[in-house]
């Protein structure tokens, strides 16, 4: 039998290696593969070299790791070829983009095997490229802006397992078709380690993280949030899509697939109080927020009794690669949501709109509710009641799903 376990970012520290020693000993007699993010905050310090920007320079990432290695008792020099590999992509003339990504999980998971080693457990260490493989190629990509559905686990996992008792592996990265290297969504650690949990049909997946379980609001932000001890597939999916961080959105379907539970475990705090997900349903209500969105409201009087426009217009998302969230649409105007954070193909699709339609742009927060039979549950008038009269709304959704009603209000409230 097998257990996947990841750590995230956060969890990346001398305190975090020490939970892994513990959960190698736990684990004992089973097969055990580890699943590594970057050390926090360095995805973000890897985007910003890469955009030249000057809050941070190489030196700033070294220091990190140079600062975790000391911590961890090691002798630094085993990441220096790592640095210097990345020291050259990073001038290339042309930036290979998910490849400069793809070094925060290979310098983690070296850390982590090196700091194996010194306690005398071995393991194998296997690029993550290996086993996370896209169906497509790069220009399938590119061209149909194909997402992390796409992506699922070789079957060389199995040989691996077979041969070793510990399996270390990178996160978040991966390879298209045509052997280019790939990298998932950002906080795609998460659905590395669903797909190799799914393709191995293990006993369980855990994800360690920096809080307990999940909440029915993120607790960094809702000083009284909860946590909700059992989770169910489907609920959780809705809850994940909405801005619960704590889970990369496609990270649940292929635990979901096999059955397999989930366990959501704090790093930092061995209490049990934790979140398992499973099949067993769940009808608990949760507000999620997501923040960073963007709404366009494209309104038009000739929209009315004629036909066409929505299509027309959601061909200019497409053709900008703009991913869209949630829309409404009535008879003179379309509201439409996205977390796109590329300001240029923003303002550029907004003047492409403009040249059509009477376009505005605000930038906003969702908030949603999620639970079963949402509709009918008695809270929710009471909800409607508050917010009524509110200028700040600018969309209303209610899915079909009778599972989440979610609200795009101006980020100036919705802070608060
Ligand atoms: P990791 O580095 O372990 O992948 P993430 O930052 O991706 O960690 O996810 C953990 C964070 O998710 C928490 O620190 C918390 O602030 C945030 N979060 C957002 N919504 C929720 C929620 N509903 N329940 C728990 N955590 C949440
Ligand atoms: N390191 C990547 C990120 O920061 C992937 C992950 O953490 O899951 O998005
Ligand atoms: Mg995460």
């Amino acid at each position: 039998m097998s257990v996947v376990l990841k750590f995230g970012g956060s969890s990346i520290t001398k305190d975090g290696f020490e939970t892994i020693l513990n959960e190698i000993e736990n684990n004992k007699g089973k097969k055990i593969v580890i699943v590594l993010s970057a050390v926090y905050n360095v995805t973000n310090i890897l985007i910003s070299l890469m955009e030249r920007k000057l809050n941070y320079t190489i030196q700033n990432l070294v220091d990190i790791h140079y600062k975790l290695i000391e911590e961890i008792g090691l002798k630094h020099s085993f990441i220096d070829s790592l640095i210097e590999e990345l020291n050259k992509d990073l001038y290339k003339e042309k930036v290979n983009k998910p490849k400069i990504l793809s070094y925060g999980e290979l310098l983690s998971t070296i850390i982590l095997y090196e700091y194996l080693k010194k306690n005398n457990i071995s393991s194998s260490l296997i690029d993550g490229t290996e086993l996370i493989r896209s169906s497509f190629s790069m220009k399938e990509i590119i061209d149909n802006s194909c997402k992390s559905q796409n992506f699922y686990c070789d079957d060389c996992i199995f040989n691996y397992v077979e041969k070793n008792e510990i399996v270390i592996t990178q996160g978040f990265i991966t390879k298209t078709k045509d052997n280019y290297i790939y990298t998932l969504t950002r906080g795609g650690s998460d659905t590395t380690a669903s797909l190799i949990a799914s393709k191995l049909n293990s006993e369980r997946l855990e994800i360690w993280t920096d809080v307990n379980g999940v909440f029915d609001a993120d607790p960094n932000v809702i000083k009284n949030s909860n946590i909700i001890n059992n989770l169910d597939y489907e609920l959780c999916q809705e809850m994940a899509g909405m801005g619960a961080k704590v889970l990369h959105p496609y990270c649940i379907r292929p635990c979901q697939m096999k059955n397999i539970p989930i366990y959501i475990k704090n790093t930092y705090d061995s209490n049990n109080n934790n979140t398992i997900i499973s099949s067993e349903y769940n009808n608990k209500l949760s507000l999620m927020l997501d923040r960073g969105n963007k709404v366009f409201n494209i309104t038009s009087l000739n929209m009315w009794n004629d036909y066409g426009f929505v299509a027309d217009i959601f061909l200019k998302f497409k053709n900008y690669s703009i991913d869209i969230n949630i829309i409404t649409t009535s008879q003179y105007s379309v509201l439409a949501t996205t977390k796109e954070e590329d300001e240029d193909k923003i303002m550029s699709l907004k003047e492409e709109l403009s040249r059509h339609y009477d376009v505005s742009l605000f930038n906003c927060d969702l908030i949603s509710i999620i639970g079963r039979d949402i509709i009918q549950n008695k809270k929710i008038p009471h909800l409607f009641e508050k917010l009524n009269n509110h200028d700040k709304i600018y969309i209303t959704h209610f899915s079909s799903n009778n599972m989440c009603l979610t609200f795009a209000i101006s980020n100036e409230i919705s802070a608060y």
